[in-house]
């Protein structure tokens, strides 16, 4: 069921079955022409969710644009299959690159071997191509995407937001802000009850750093309605920034000890060391794809920790492992930021 949130906005619950963040939160400006933000996975259920909620709006897709937060399938999955000949699809220019089409350079079998020279098992790879969601539903392949920049302004149904590029969760997240009603929609940059995944990306020297730095910038924002893509608000938004900011202090504090008294790892075996609020007794119970989210987080952590200088890498062969520099042997407590 579609529910009022704001004079022309609406909001559709989207199910988005096995997945632990269990629904995505659609929202539509509704105008002359509207404005669809984010859309589910490409999964059938999602489909059902997403048209039955345009149907009880009365959308038009032949006069409504998509607005994408980020590149995750969870968000853009069904966007090119729910278009209409004049849909106009956005997406954040720093995302466009992963997005299936003609403009994309990403490859799976890359991430792999990047994944693989961080100690991460071979055939636990090879398991995921069939079960990590983000290889299996994703959007078609689309060659029209409309890239976003930092700043754009999206007036419809009489709202006038800017986008804003909140990079980390992804490298071009844009969040949708409007500074008249204080009514801000953040995909995932924010979330309430879940913290949101800060994985490394190639080509991104410091995506944790990125994202505490967007936080910085966003908290600050008089938000008075905060619409997140997952689940529901639980707290007032600067609250939540500066818990967020600060559990990611506590994870950088808790690579540091891990380091400190296991000498030099790889980020697989860091990522086994780090708590993760999971129900599985021990890291070899993981189900894989937990498995492959871990070791990303683990290697933002540490590209943030190399970049304040208190890690080093070794590229050394088989592995690329980590080891505390001389500054970070001494930092563990006068971490800045925490
Ligand atoms: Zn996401």
């Amino acid at each position: 069921m579609a529910e009022k949130l704001a004079e022309n906005l609406y909001t559709i619950p989207v199910p988005l079955p096995g997945n632990p963040l269990k629904n995505l939160n659609v929202y539509l400006l509704a105008g002359e022409r509207n404005l669809l933000i984010d859309t589910g996975f490409h999964l059938d259920a999602c489909r059902d969710a997403l048209l039955a909620g345009l149907r009880e709006l009365r959308v038009d897709m032949d006069r409504t644009d998509i607005f994408l937060t980020h590149l995750h399938s969870d968000h853009t999955g069904l966007a090119p299959d729910i278009a209409g000949p004049n849909t106009r699809i956005f997406i954040g220019e720093k995302d466009l690159s992963h997005m299936p089409g003609s403009h994309s350079d990403f490859s799976w079998a890359d991430s792999d071997r990047r994944f693989a020279a961080e100690g991460f098992p071979w055939p636990l790879l090879r398991e995921l191509v069939e079960r990590n969601p983000a290889q299996g539903l994703s959007p078609v392949p689309y060659d029209d995407y409309i890239p976003v920049s930092d700043g754009q302004v999206f007036s419809y149904g009489g709202h006038r937001f800017q986008a804003i590029w909140t990079p980390g969760h992804t490298p071009g997240h844009m969040i949708l802000w409007e500074e008249e009603t204080g009514i801000c929609i953040l995909g995932d940059h924010v979330l309430f009850d879940i913290t949101p995944n800060v994985t490394r990306w190639h080509g991104v020297t410091d995506s944790l750093g990125d994202y505490l730095h967007a936080l910085e910038q966003v908290r600050t924002l008089p938000v008075t309605l905060p619409l997140p893509a997952h689940r529901a608000v639980h707290a007032a938004f600067q609250d939540r920034c500066d818990a967020l900011i600060a559990h990611h202090g506590r994870r950088c504090r808790e690579v540091l000890r891990i380091l400190r008294d296991g000498g030099s790892m790889t980020a697989w075996n860091i990522a086994s060391g780090m708590t993760w609020r999971i129900r599985a007794r021990n890291w070899a119970e993981f189900p894989t794809p937990q498995k492959w989210f871990a070791v990303g987080e683990a290697m933002a952590h540490l590209d943030h920790l190399i970049a304040l200088g208190l890690v080093a890498r070794q590229p050394s062969k088989p592995f690329v492992t980590y080891h505390l520099s001389q500054e970070g042997i001494h930092g563990i407590d006068s971490l800045p930021g925490v």
